[in-house]
């Protein structure tokens, strides 16, 4: 779904200059102002939500267009720009790949602003070193070392270099597969690449670059959702999203809070982060049940949403939630191991260097009533889930 996803403005983009190329070529009458446009408006709605990732790669993007739009303004014969046009794809792919690496760049640093000044100048830099270096390789190179001749095509080389990449990018891809991020940069670099394929033409780089800004506001919107809607710790959707989801539920609903018992006192026990690791496996576990939605409500405390109002499979259920919780095996990675090699070996011929533990959870049910507003529903499986605490914990209740 991801790839997908990431990959629609350049699909549709591919698709408009497929089945309307006089249109599309008429639209791109309007190039390379409102590339420009496009690329700066991006730029600002990822700072002003503090996307600083997002800015190098549309300063990368930004300087490649330029430098395409200035070596257009060459005949494609001359062996200058021919070669241009096999050194850029290399120098992006590899400026881009070296993005992917960087993940959480301080813009407002010297370190930032000296990196965003090198991206920024590296494509142009490029532009400007090619013409003294082809001249020096026409005198120094055999004519069959030479990389290219005074005609442009896609030779074998640039195939195999580009397969080599889609391999790198492979690699990277299953590195990190879940980041939809790395999807995106993966659409934006194969549009790119694109336009190398049909590089005649001079108005698909522009089509292509916008689609690859496109992607990244796409990518943008979806990251924004995300940071909105997902608890970082659990990957469960947080209140917020449980609010949107109770406002548009049927009748037919129930919802059941769920609270870790004597949380306090586990962390106290075993630390802080060790608390955190059993609410992300908790996350993990309720995340994965059937027939409900999960929702970290916030601190230990979780909500179910259930779509039906069927008392009896509801008990069910949630007895079966609160079987497996209480017997699942939580692994805990011990952080506090002693550093000197003896203790060590010691403790871990007990522990190997993890530990099982064990976490019970009570659990309050509310059936909606007919008309009922989600705030009194909430407070009904509140009150619920007080009752089960006070009944001694590790139960389900029920509100009548
Ligand atoms: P009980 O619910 O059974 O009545 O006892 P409790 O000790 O769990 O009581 P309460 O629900 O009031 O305690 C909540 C505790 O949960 C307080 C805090 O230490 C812990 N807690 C809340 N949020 C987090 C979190 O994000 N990480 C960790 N590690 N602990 C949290
Ligand atoms: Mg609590
Ligand atoms: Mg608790």
């Amino acid at each position: 779904m991801q790839p997908l996803f990431t990959s629609l403005p350049l699909a549709l983009i591919m698709l408009l200059m497929w089945q309307w190329p006089a249109q599309a070529a008429s639209i791109s009458a309007l190039f390379p102002v409102a590339v420009y446009l496009l690329l700066l408006f991006t730029a600002v709605l990822a700072s002003l939500m503090r996307q600083w990732h997002w800015l190098y790669c549309l300063t990368l993007l930004g300087s490649h267009y330029f430098v395409v739009q200035q070596s257009l303004q060459h005949s494609l014969s001359d062996p200058v720009v021919a070669s241009l046009y096999l050194v850029l794809p290399a120098a992006f792919s590899l400026l881009w790949l070296l993005l992917q690496w960087q993940s959480k760049p301080q813009l407002l640093t010297a370190q930032g602003i000296s990196g965003l000044l090198l991206l920024g100048g590296a494509l142009p830099l490029v532009w400007q070193l090619t013409p003294p270096l082809m001249a020096l390789q026409q005198t120094v190179l055999p004519l069959w070392l030479q990389p290219v001749s005074s005609q442009l095509h896609i030779n074998w080389g640039t195939l195999w270099w580009m397969a080599l990449l889609a391999c790198v990018w492979a690699g990277v891809l299953s590195f990190k597969a879940a980041a939809i991020t790395r999807w995106a940069q993966f659409s934006v670099w194969l549009a790119i690449m694109l336009f190398y394929a049909f590089v005649q033409q001079p108005f698909i780089s522009g089509w292509m670059t916008l689609a690859a800004c496109l992607t990244l506001l796409l990518s943008l919107s979806h990251q924004m959702l995300q940071l909105a809607y997902i608890d970082e710790l659990t990957q469960l959707p947080q209140r917020r999203a449980l609010l949107a989801h109770l406002s548009r539920l049927g009748r037919r609903s129930a919802v059941t809070m769920l609270d870790v018992d004597h949380f306090k006192k586990f962390n106290d026990t075993y630390g802080h982060d060790v608390g955190d690791q059993v609410l992300k496996l908790l996350g993990a576990v309720l995340g994965s049940e059937k027939g409900l939605t999960a929702y970290r409500y916030g601190g230990e405390e979780f909500t179910l949403v259930f779509s039906h109002n069927n008392q009896e499979k509801l008990a069910e259920k949630l007895e079966q939630v609160r079987e497996r919780v209480a017997s699942y095996p939580l692994v805990i990675r011990q952080q506090d191991r002693p550093k000197d090699s003896k203790s060590g070996k010691q403790q871990r011929g007990n522990s190997s260097g993890s530990k099982t533990v064990h976490v019970t959870i009570s659990l309050g049910c509310a059936i909606r009533h007919s008309g009922e507003n989600t705030t009194a529903l909430l407070k009904r499986a509140d009150e619920a889930l007080y009752q089960a605490k006070r009944a001694g914990r590790n139960q389900v209740a029920i509100a009548s």
